[in-house]
């Protein structure tokens, strides 16, 4: 492989990465890409590895073109004595680690704390001691809802970007009260966030924080039922494919006003691949991860979605495709919402010179042909086997 360069075309010397929820989706794609494109060597920690389990073992036996620069250690960090060796012997840390599934926020709060704050705590503790580099994925909820949010609904300050885009220097994080339990998630990203930013300011750490938007593909979380538990809930792309796989109809939560924006996960590894090759670049940065351009609100997403299943199925879409259902029904008492979710991309821009590139009808026509391609007979299978009664 011919030497890498960074951007200030420096070689980029092989590391060995500390990857941390390397088994989930965006762990999955980012142990792809740097297997793919990198000579650097990953060392995998995770409680599952089926999402990577192509990278660890070819089908036939044979051996794979990235030999073995990619170990998998199967274990939780919440207790187990070989997190504190396997960082020592990396030169980087990636944290992916967490509960960050909205149907768990209000109805498993302590769990939700737990992992994202209380389960991290050591990896920032050893990653200090040890003089071992950080990037941290917090997420873009630690925004929580708009300052535009609270004005009256026809306010023309609403159309004011300065009332509702997302900056990682100057916007507050405003989140509800303490009962509506959605924001134990948020909260606790934001402490853990606030405690490696001091780790930083007064023991030197060397940090990066990410704060995702919205990055959705293939292999994000599971189609319940199929290679997941049947009452689960995922998030929105994989409710809506399970949906949209089963011929049912969409349930748009009180009424799919909320805001996203979508952006593929391949531009969002690219983003990360610039940060874990750019150091000087990226450290004691926080940056969001984001693509600005793809805006929609849960219906116009619902609506997008059931088109382009047609297309890439070569189904006729339900005629009423969507169906409205009470954030209490959907996911139980607590539940809140974010509003609306634009990133600011000025200071990675500036420190890294990405931008997204994939357009959300893209993105969900590369996604929708995975999902189709990788459930569709499976459901088939099992939406044809006889009810017991
Ligand atoms: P994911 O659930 O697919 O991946 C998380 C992985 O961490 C899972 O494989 C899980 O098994 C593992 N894990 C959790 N607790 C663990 C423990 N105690 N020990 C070992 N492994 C453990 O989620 P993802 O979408 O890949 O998200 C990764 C990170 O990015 C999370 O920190 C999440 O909060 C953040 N994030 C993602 C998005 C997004 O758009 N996908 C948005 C905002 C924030
Ligand atoms: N949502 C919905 N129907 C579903 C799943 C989610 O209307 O079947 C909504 C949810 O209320 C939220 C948005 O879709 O407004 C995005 O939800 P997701 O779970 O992906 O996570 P979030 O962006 O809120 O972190």
């Amino acid at each position: 492989m011919a030497s890498r360069m960074d951007l200030d075309g420096n070689p980029i010397k092989p590391l060995t990465i500390c990857m941390i929820g390397a088994g989930g989706f965006i762990g999955s794609h980012l142990c792809e890409k740097l297997m793919n494109e990198t000579p650097h060597r990953v060392l995998g920690l995770d409680v599952y590895s089926d999402k990577i389990k192509h990278l660890l073992q070819s089908p036939d036996g044979s051996v794979l073109p990235w030999g073995d620069r990619i170990q998998f250690h199967k274990l939780n960090i919440k207790q187990d004595s070989r997190l504190e060796g396997l960082i020592k012997m990396s030169d980087l840390v990636i944290n992916l680690a967490a509960i960050c599934t909205p149907a768990d926020y209000n109805t498993r709060p302590l769990d939700t704390i737990y992992s994202n704050f209380i389960d991290a705590l050591p990896v920032v503790k050893y990653c200090s001691e040890n003089g071992k580099r950080l990037i941290h994925f917090s997420t873009c909820e630690v925004y929580g809802k708009t300052i535009g949010s609270f004005l009256p609904k026809d306010h023309p300050l609403r159309q004011d970007p300065s009332f509702y885009v997302l900056k990682e220097d100057v916007s507050p994080c405003i989140f509800g009260s303490i009962e509506k339990q959605r924001w134990s998630y948020a909260c606790a990203k934001q402490l853990i966030e606030r405690l490696i930013y001091a780790e930083g300011a007064e023991n030197g750490l060397e940090f990066t924080i990410v704060r995702p938007f919205n990055w959705i593909g293939p292999r994000m979380d599971f189609i319940p039922g199929i290679d997941g538990p049947s009452e689960g809930v995922p998030r929105v792309l994989a409710c809506f494919s399970n949906a949209l796989l089963r011929r049912q109809q969409l349930k748009l939560v009180d009424g799919g006003q909320s805001q996203r924006t979508f952006i593929y996960i391949k531009d969002a590894i690219e983003a990360v691949l610039l940060m874990i090759e750019n150091p000087a670049r990226a450290n004691g940065h926080i940056f969001n991860v984001g693509n600005p351009n793809n805006e929609v609100t849960v219906r116009q997403l619902a609506e997008m979605m059931a088109m382009v299943y047609s297309k890439v199925s070569g189904e006729a879409p339900l005629d009423v495709p969507t169906i409205d259902v009470s954030s209490k029904e959907f996911y139980g008492e607590g539940y809140d919402d974010s509003d609306k979710r634009i990133p600011d991309m000025t200071i990675i821009n500036k420190q890294l010179g990405w931008d997204p590139k994939t357009s959300l009808w893209d993105l969900l026509e590369s996604t929708l042909t995975y999902q189709h391609r990788t459930y569709a007979e499976a459901i088939k299978k099992t939406m044809s086997k006889p009810t017991s009664s």
